[in-house]
Formats: structure tokens, sequence, C-alpha cells
């Protein structure tokens, strides 16, 4: 029987072989980036896949391979690669030109749109979901007049606050105190504990990039009622949960924060962000009241993303094309779980709608905990074999699906999944 590391080893040599361009190229660019790479989470071993192309659900790497893309860009490429209303959109914008230095009626209608879909009272905009939740983050501080935050252990909410493996070293320097996703007991307590000096409390009502684990609708109620009695703002960032519902994974649940965070797809698959909701917190950004607060960013609304934004929003993710893609995702999630049932493998999708998360466990999965014990070896195995299929994710398990994706494509998706299994049964039961 195979060992684990030697079937690893034999892809990875595989994967290497047949890319002798990407390998090359890999090679250019760590003369000028470290390792090779502008964004951690798109490297892999022995080194990354590298795109020349994308059309409808298809990527084409340099050496010619071509995969289905169930990555979608970690969830902002909902749209694909090329599809017609955008890029029509995008060829307008430019058009009209790019970079007035001035307010225009885009941002308007975006925002309108915006505000009416996630039931927000005022938004502004961003570049990046990241900024979008420093700047919710550091308006529930003002607003407050309180210091500390609570993220969650293994929340995900930009690349200056990410807390997996406690906080990463490069994080934005807010003083944190830890909740425990899903913990309704141990999160309450630490609310109480820090409550005179607890400003907000941030989560995603789904771990997303965390690996696809719901939030239990207890454990939100505790945090709506907790935050709501002591004056803490609750923020949900649904930078990618607000895809799963027309209205957002709030609205789905029945629980509105004070704030919402948004990005990804939300911007036509243009750079973009969004911070909103609550009257009373947004409006200490209104330039006419005396002290406002100012909020800067020089793209924050470039024509390009406002326009094709709005766009996206009202004629391609309409609520109907939501409803669709969210039933598509679950099918998906569900036959993938069959099959795993059937051939008694640990593995076990997570995820709802169309974001799924295919971990290497049959145990129960509630927490980020659940998944650190899990085999990061197994992760890349599937990966590998799946790239060899022509089926792209992310290392990691997680996969999102772009209204490109058809009912044909998940059928690949199974039988590629499915031959994973058959090739590496030793390994995974
Ligand atoms: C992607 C993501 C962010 C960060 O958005 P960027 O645009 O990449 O800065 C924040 N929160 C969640 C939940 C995300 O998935």
């Amino acid at each position: 029987m195979p060992t684990l590391d030697a079937a690893l080893t034999d892809a990875m040599a595989r994967f290497a072989e047949a890319r002798p361009k990407t390998r090359a190229m890999q090679q250019r660019a760590c003369e000028v980036m470290p390792g090779g790479n502008t964004r951690t989470v798109l490297f892999t071993q022995p080194f990354p896949v590298r795109i020349e192309t994308g059309e409808g659900a298809s990527l084409t790497d340099i050496d010619g391979h071509r995969y289905l893309d169930l990555l979608g860009e970690y969830s902002a490429g909902i749209y694909g690669h090329s599809h017609p209303r955008i890029l029509a959109a995008a060829r307008a914008a430019l058009e009209k030109g790019l970079n007035f230095g001035g307010h225009h009626g885009e941002e308007v209608r975006l925002a309108e749109v915006v505000a009416a879909r996630f039931a927000l009272d005022l938004v502004r905009f961003t570049n990046s979901g990241t900024e979008a939740n420093m700047m919710a983050l550091s308006a529930a501080r003002c607003f407050t007049g309180r210091r500390k935050i609570m993220p969650m252990q293994g929340g995900y909410h930009g690349g200056t606050l990410y807390f997996s493996h406690g906080a990463s070293p490069v994080n934005a320097p807010f003083d944190c105190v830890m909740g425990e996703y899903n913990d309704i007991d141990a999160t309450r307590k630490l609310i109480a504990e820090h409550a005179d000096d607890l400003a907000a409390v941030i989560l995603e009502p789904m771990l997303g990039g965390g690996g696809c684990i719901p939030a239990s609708h207890d454990f939100l109620a505790m945090l709506r009622d907790e935050t709501s009695r002591r004056g803490i703002v609750l923020i949900f960032d649904e930078v990618m949960t607000s895809r799963l519902h027309p209205g957002g994974l709030s609205a789905s649940l029945g629980i509105e924060p004070d704030l919402k965070t948004l990005g990804k797809y939300v911007g036509g698959g243009m750079s973009f962000g969004a911070f909103g909701g609550s009257r009373a917190i947004m409006e200490l950004f209104d330039p006419t009241r005396p002290n406002a607060l100012p909020h800067a960013g020089t793209f924050n609304n470039n024509t390009l993303t406002m326009t094709v934004g709005a766009v996206a929003m009202t004629e391609v993710y309409t609520p109907e094309a939501c409803i669709a893609l969210n039933a598509r995702g679950d099918r998906l999630r569900d036959r993938l779980n069959d099959l795993f049932m059937r051939y008694q493998v640990r593995m076990k999708a997570m995820g709802q709608g169309s974001m799924i998360a295919i971990h290497p466990t049959s145990g129960d999965i509630a927490s980020p905990n659940d998944i650190e014990a899990t085999d990061k070896r197994l992760r890349q195995l599937l990966f590998l074999d799946l790239l060899e299929q022509g089926v792209y994710i992310a290392e990691r398990g997680f996969m999102a699906l772009s209204l490109m994706v058809t009912d044909e494509d998940c059928d690949r998706v199974l039988a590629a999944v499915e031959s994973h299994i058959t090739a590496r049964r030793e390994l995974l039961v």
C-alpha cells in the first residue's frame, strides 16, 4: 500500500512534469516577487498553476491545460469569465472615462442597489473587503468610544484581520478578545467579561474561507441579544455569504446586525468593498457634520466598479439567479456527501448553497478547531488529483460555483472526485 507521502510526491512530480512553461515562469517570478507570489492563498506546492485565459466557466493555464473553474475566484468570480452583460458594462464605463476625481451618478446607483438589496440605511464603498472591515471596526470604536474588538478564533476578515492559528503577525494592531465560533457559553462569558471596553463583535454568519462552517442560529441569536443589551456593535462580514440569499445570509436567518460588510462579487468582478447599516453609526461619516469621521480612498467611487457592479447586481445576479445558483450548489454538495457515504471514506462536504468545502474527515465540524486537526496532505492530494482531471478548486478544498457552471459540469466534478476516491481508497478510509 502506497503511503500518503509517496502518493503526494508522485502527484507533485506529475504536476511539474506536465507544466514546463509554468515552472519557468515561476523562476522568473521569483526574481521580482518573494516566492514569486503576491497573494499568499494562491501559492501551492510544488509551484502554482499560472492562468493564461478564462472563458465562461473554464480556465486555461500557460501550458495549455484547460480546467473547469470551480474556485470561482474565492466567490468573487460569480459571473464567470466572459459574461456578455458584464463585458458590455465594462466597455461602456471605459468609453465614458475613468478616474474623474469627482462625484458621479453611477456611485449613487450602486449605493441604491446595494442598500435596498441588503437592507442598509446608509452605505460607503471601499476597494476591498479588508478595507470595508477595517472601516466598520474603526467606526464601531468611534461610535462606542470603546477600544476592544471581538473576532472569532479562526475567522477571516482580510489580510490584516486574519485570526487563524491565533492571529496573523501582519494583522492590524487591534486589541482583540477572541470569541469561540458556535460556542455559546464560552463566548457569552467573554462578552460579559469585557463588555465595558468592547466596541464590536465581528464574524461571518457562515465561515467562508475558514471551511464553510455555518454558525448555529442559537449562537447568532445569543450574539445579537448580548451585543444589543450591552451597546456593542454587531458586525456581520457578508463579503462571501451575501451571495447565499437575495438579501444576504443575515436576511435568510432573520438576524440583523448593526453593520454589514460586503465585497467580492458585488463589484461585478472589479475591486470592491462596502460597509453599511445603522444610520446612527454611518452618519458619523457625513462630511457636513462637525467632527465627521474621515473616510478616504482614491478608488472608492471608481467608475468601472460602480458601473459594472450596478449592472451585475440588477441584471445578472438577480434574486432569481441567486436562488437558482444556490439550489445547484446544494444539489452538488448533497451528491458529494452521498458519494463519500457510499464509499465510506473520511471526507465531508460542508457549506451552504453555492459555497462548498470538502474536508478530509467524517467527524462533526462545528468550529475551525475541528478542521485544524485534519491532514493537510489529503487536501493537497485531492487538489492535485482534481487538477489532473481538469477541475480547479482551492487547495484547502474550497469551491464557489459561478453562474456559468452547468449541471453537466457538476456531473464532471462528481466523476473527478469519484475517481480520486477509487484511486486513493486505502488512504481515505
Ligand atoms: C475575501 C474576504 C475578505 C477580504 O476581502 P478582500 O477584497 O480580499 O480584501 C473579508 N472577509 C471575508 C469573509 C472574505 O471572504
